[in-house]
């Protein structure tokens, strides 16, 4: 007997025929792995719909996350509303900050977002000089059916214009550092460098601020106005004493949770990558603001990754630095072990679920970049056809969210912690003699007692030595004085015990878009056999692939039932997801058919597994 258990894509050999965008856009389309939402309307720019294999996929990867992050380092889960109040945004700051530059072509009105218009011209013109130098990559041998595409297009293509020397370096320049331009920068851009809207030569407006957030109202008299999220984080810090106390009140701990955010983007394009609905997995992560050590920062400790600091960007390159993530940490340039623990972290969970590791960097933010909320943050960046793309955000939020919202709902989200051994403390302290001070002073008795209050512990020590000598003159900020005598107030050493130490925690958040990193991760394992170029392959890891088996009878005749039935009610019982693929065509056919679904394992069932019936064979 004879049982086929075989990996039937070849180890990856994504260089066996050069990447073919086209192709890969036309196999997710064909097999529907995703597609525009509502099409036979017309669609809408950055809806979309996945459809059987893309559902699976991102499933899949959701699967791998909860057990990487959330199981592996104890997170509690929530699943939080997303439609959410206008006084939790207006106090989180989106309201007043969470928004993109964009332009206006001056004639048409054509809304685009300022950085990427910027940055697509200037990339368009370097590329253009480097092909008249002589410089282009040469493309990959191509069939019949690419010379002609290339022909049509070169034809309809500007002739390629060199620039001096010096305007290749300083857009360069200008590339490397595109993300720490403020508004009124990219608009002193434009007009410098002559940018105008590539589709029609017009020039275009200052840029002008869009905040991203979808607006509604809540209730049907129109009186509560809402969002819809554009993150799932501010319901975990509405939730922190909640999640403090189901962790027995200690601390760190991290939140998490896979849920949908919506941004009103200026003008969605690139596929996946820019959407205006998108699943997000977000951990926030509460650590003590004066211990940011990782207590499980040695498991990670040596991990190699590529690092582009801020300082070489703002130096106007994107040279990276390979090294260990314990000496970023070491060295300052990863801040702290939690955020360096979590860098780590990222990076271990993109290559489990199959993203090639050469295409993966870790980006600081410049200064400017910076969200509001944010003290340091590091993108982890996959390249893809659309150059390098932020798909993980992890930043140090430090204590900023939990503060406002505390100081706005007066509801404290603090962690109290009793301490080991109280602090005992001196100082000294004033005491006023109300009725003597009331009846000298009258309504500059509150003045008084406010200026003392705010005196330090030297200023304090003089007064009293001069109340010693009989009397002391202090003086108002408007620059009234008073005269004060030992009868009015006095000031002694006074002992204190603190038992319970209040502090706001610092977040260090993980950030993952799925959408984009399902996207990338087709991309990197997308590739076509030299003897079968229109047909694709997809090399997904089988702990993401969609459909993990594929069971082809030899052939089609009605015997095999029994034996393919068994086969596969097995792997279903097993939780094997896996599909049958009997049809007339051949067993090279068939497998080619379901490369395209990046299907990992094939299980051919020959005559030899028939006659095993009705023994189990395996
Ligand atoms: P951010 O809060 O802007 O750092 O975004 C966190 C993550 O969400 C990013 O790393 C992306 O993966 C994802 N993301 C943000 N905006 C979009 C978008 N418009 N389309 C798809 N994914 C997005």
């Amino acid at each position: 007997m004879e049982n086929v258990l075989a990996t039937k894509t070849s180890p990856v050999n994504k260089t066996a025929h050069a990447f073919d965008k086209p192709r890969l856009e036309a196999l997710l389309n064909r097999r529907f792995f995703y597609a525009p939402a509502f099409e036979i309307y017309g669609g809408v720019a950055g809806l979309y719909d996945y459809g059987p294999p893309g559902s699976s996929l991102q499933a899949n990867i959701i699967s791998e996350w909860r057990k990487h992050f959330i199981i592996e380092d104890h997170m509690l889960e929530l699943d939080t509303s997303i439609m959410t109040p206008a006084p939790v945004f207006e106090t989180s700051g989106h309201v007043a900050r969470f928004a993109d530059w964009m332009v206006k072509d001056v004639k048409t009105g054509d809304v685009l977002r300022a950085d990427h218009l910027v940055k697509n011209v200037l990339e368009a013109r370097l590329a253009s000089d480097k092909e008249a130098r002589g410089l282009a990559a040469q493309p990959a041998e191509a069939d019949e059916k690419d010379k002609k595409k290339k022909k049509k297009k070169d034809q309809a293509k500007k002739a390629p214009v060199q620039i001096p020397d010096a305007t290749v370096t300083e857009y360069e320049h200008i590339l490397a550092q595109l993300d720490n331009y403020t508004g009124p920068d990219l608009g002193e851009l434009c007009r410098k460098h002559s940018i105008t809207n590539p589709d029609t030569d017009n020039e275009v407006s200052e840029p002008q601020e869009f905040n991203l957030m979808f607006t509604s109202s809540i209730g049907p008299t129109g009186q509560h106005p809402g969002y819809l999220r554009p993150e799932t984080a501010q319901s975990h810090f509405l939730n922190f004493s909640r999640l403090l106390e189901f962790n027995n009140g200690r601390i760190p701990f991290a939140s998490a949770q896979i849920g949908r955010s919506f941004r009103n983007e200026i003008s969605p394009r690139a596929g996946l990558l820019r959407v205006r609905e998108f699943t997000m997995a977000e951990i926030e992560h509460y650590v003590d603001p004066e211990d940011k050590r990782h207590e499980r920062f040695h498991e990670v400790r040596n991990t190699q990754l590529d690092f582009l600091d801020r300082h070489v960007q703002v130096a106007g390159s994107t040279q990276v630095a390979r090294m260990t993530i314990g000496e970023a940490v070491e060295k300052g340039i990863v801040a702290n072990e939690t955020l360096g623990y979590f860098i780590a972290r990222i990076y271990l969970f993109l290559i489990k679920i199959g993203i090639d590791p050469s295409r993966l960097r870790f980006r600081q933010h410049m200064a400017n970049e910076m969200a509001h909320y944010a003290t340091d943050c590091w993108d982890a960046e996959i390249q893809s056809s659309y150059g390098w793309v932020e798909c993980v955000g992890c930043a140090d939020r430090a204590a900023y969210d939990l503060s406002v919202h505390s100081a706005k709902t007066g509801h404290a989200l603090v962690v109290r912690q009793a301490l080991k051994e109280p602090i005992v403390t001196e100082k000294e302290v004033a005491e006023f003699n109300k009725k003597n001070l009331g009846k000298n002073f009258g309504r500059d008795s509150a003045v008084i007692q406010t200026i003392i209050g705010n005196m330090d512990e030297v200023m304090l020590l003089k007064l009293k030595g001069e109340l010693a000598q009989g009397a002391a003159t202090i003086t108002s900020p408007e620059g009234k004085e008073f005269k004060l005598t030992p009868d009015l107030l006095t000031i002694e050493r006074k002992t204190f015990k603190q038992s319970i130490r209040e502090y706001t925690p610092n977040v260090i958040e993980p950030s993952f878009g799925l959408g984009r990193i399902l996207y990338s991760l087709l991309e990197h394992s997308f590739w076509s056999r030299e003897q079968d170029v229109e047909r694709g392959v997809l090399s997904l890891p089988a702990v993401v692939a969609p459909t993990k088996v594929l069971i082809v009878p030899l052939s089609a005749k009605e015997e095999f039932d029994p034996l393919v039935q068994e086969v596969s009610s097995k792997l279903r019982k097993a939780g094997v997801f896996s599909r049958v693929d009997d049809s007339n065509t051949s067993i090279g056919k068939r497998y080619a058919r379901n490369d395209e679904l990046g299907t990992p394992f094939g299980l051919t069932l020959d005559f030899a597994c028939k006659l095993a019936l009705p023994n189990p064979i395996f």
